[in-house]
């Protein structure tokens, strides 16, 4: 059996991850270390919880003699790093929380496994950081799409935080040949995702007979990724990509926020008037779009979900789970 150790799993897109990849790869195992906080659910995965393959363990990634005794005690050969403040809008309150958990929790995990795994010169390892899209910034007019050369100009605290963690990974890579790879990912949504997100809260808020809130006039668009296909991408990613490298993580298609809810409103039966538009935030990005081109060429990887179809399967699993309809 081999052992993956998961940060953040008790999240949104993590234990996402977690179901997928147990379902997928039977000689593995994995250890979820999770801080637990606010933006955590220990119901995202409890049909694994008498699971022999699944362990969680609470803790935090910014301990750093806690992240050491998880290291000596599993000797995982690979680690996915989820873990962080994922907020954005929080991140504009509580800016030194986001740089702590993100940056420092990020470097802690790096030098944990670099003095575990150099050991063994690093044989068989990969550090995987979930990165984000957001660290490019917002995308002009004019422009076609972020390439992974394009400079990261990130533009709140959240996004900040996270490219000062793309940073320390690269420092990692390239002074102490800590295999690792960083992937940035467009917008994700699917099961399991808190409501104070667009989407689930357009989905529940339709549901529920509640206006929807979309900021400024809704011209704000984004590329939605449905996150089955976001966790098909970091498995190809852990198995076939190359240390050092970075691979974006896109579906090709913008759609505007206001588009979005009134696709949302339709396929709930709803009527387009239940849109309530609102004061618009600076720390919103106008735009982005990824280009995924390099993923598809050396991952193998695709977009399988299209956004109907992803919208549909979202929609059924909150009108299944009306205990996460809670409005935050
Ligand atoms: P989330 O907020 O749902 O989950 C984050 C998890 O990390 C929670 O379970 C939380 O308890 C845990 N955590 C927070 N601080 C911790 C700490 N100090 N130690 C251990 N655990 C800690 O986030 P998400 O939406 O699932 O995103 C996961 C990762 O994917 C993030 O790094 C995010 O930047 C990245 N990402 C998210 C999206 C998206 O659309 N949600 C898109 C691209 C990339």
């Amino acid at each position: 059996m081999r052992l993956l150790l998961v940060t953040g799993g008790s999240g949104f897109i993590g234990s996402n991850f977690i179901r997928f990849f147990l379902s997928r790869n039977k000689n593995f195992i994995i250890v979820n270390m999770d801080k637990l906080t606010y933006a955590s659910d220990l119901n995202n995965l409890k049909d694994l919880e008498n699971s022999p393959r699944y362990h969680f363990i609470k803790g935090d990634i910014c301990n750093r003699e806690f992240v050491d005794y998880v290291l000596r005690k599993y000797r995982p050969g690979l680690i996915v790093n989820f873990a962080a403040e994922s907020d954005m809008d929080r991140s504009i309150g509580h800016p030194s929380l986001f740089a702590e958990t993100n940056i420092m929790g990020t470097l802690a995990l790096l030098e944990s496994a670099r003095f575990i795994w150099s050991r063994n010169s690093f044989a068989g390892n990969c550090f995987l950081q979930v990165s984000t899209g957001a660290v490019y910034g917002s995308l002009d007019k004019e422009r076609s799409a972020f390439t992974e050369e394009s400079p990261l100009l990130p533009s709140n605290p959240f996004s900040s935080s996270k490219a000062g963690a793309d940073m320390m990974i690269r420092a990692f890579s390239s002074t102490f040949k800590l295999p690792a790879i960083i992937t940035r990912c467009c917008n994700n949504y699917g099961p399991c995702q808190r409501t104070d997100n667009f989407i689930p809260h357009c989905i529940t808020c339709a549901l529920t007979d509640q206006p929807i809130r979309v900021f400024g006039d809704g011209s704000h668009s984004r590329e939605w990724m449905h996150v089955r296909d976001h966790c098909i991408a970091l498995t190809r990613t852990l198995f076939y990509g190359k240390a050092g490298e970075t691979y974006n993580i896109g579906t090709g298609h913008e759609i505007s926020n206001l588009n979005l809810a009134e696709k949302i409103l339709k396929l709930t039966g709803k009527p387009q008037s239940m849109v309530r538009f609102t004061a618009d935030k600076s720390s919103h990005e106008m735009r982005y779009l990824l280009d995924s081109s390099k993923a598809r060429k050396k991952l193998g990887w695709s977009n399988k979900v299209n956004i109907d179809e992803g919208l549909a399967d979202t929609i059924k699993w909150y009108r299944e789970n009306r205990d996460s309809m809670r409005q935050d």
